[in-house]
């Protein structure tokens, strides 16, 4: 019985408190400048520096004839969002934006693959 009564005046407490969820989707709560999520690239020269210091192999890009780079991609089966790939990029071409909304059920679709700096 007094167990039955506490929990009663628990929830009769927070029948007047703030609740600390939201109701998300529709509500989503801020995030800082530096959230770490959806990578884009744009502007990719090739030098290779984010391939090397990848801690995950998680970056692949291809070349054409005349080594412009012609495909960019980031496999987020394997990325674990460190940043180091935007952090070392020396020409500052590679954003980890604010994006956090990726799950799927297909696992080709975490592959985030650019050509000439657009999703594909
Ligand atoms: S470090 Fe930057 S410029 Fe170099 S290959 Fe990676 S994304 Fe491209
Ligand atoms: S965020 Fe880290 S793990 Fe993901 S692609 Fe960049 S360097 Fe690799």
């Amino acid at each position: 019985m007094r167990a039955l009564l506490e929990g009663l005046l628990t929830v009769l407490k927070h029948l007047f408190i703030k609740p600390v969820t939201l109701e998300y989707p529709e509500k989503k709560r801020y995030q800082s400048d530096n959230f770490r999520g959806k990578l884009v690239v744009e502007g990719c020269v090739g030098c290779g520096v984010c391939k090397k210091v990848c801690p995950s192999g998680a970056i692949e890009y291809t070349k054409n004839e005349q080594g412009k780079v012609v495909s960019y991609t980031f496999d987020l089966n394997k990325c674990i969002f460190c940043g180091n790939c935007m952090y070392y990029c020396p020409h500052k071409v590679i954003n980890m934006t604010s994006e956090f909304e990726l799950a799927t059920t297909e696992k080709t679709d975490l592959k985030l693959t650019y050509k000439g700096g657009v999703n594909d």
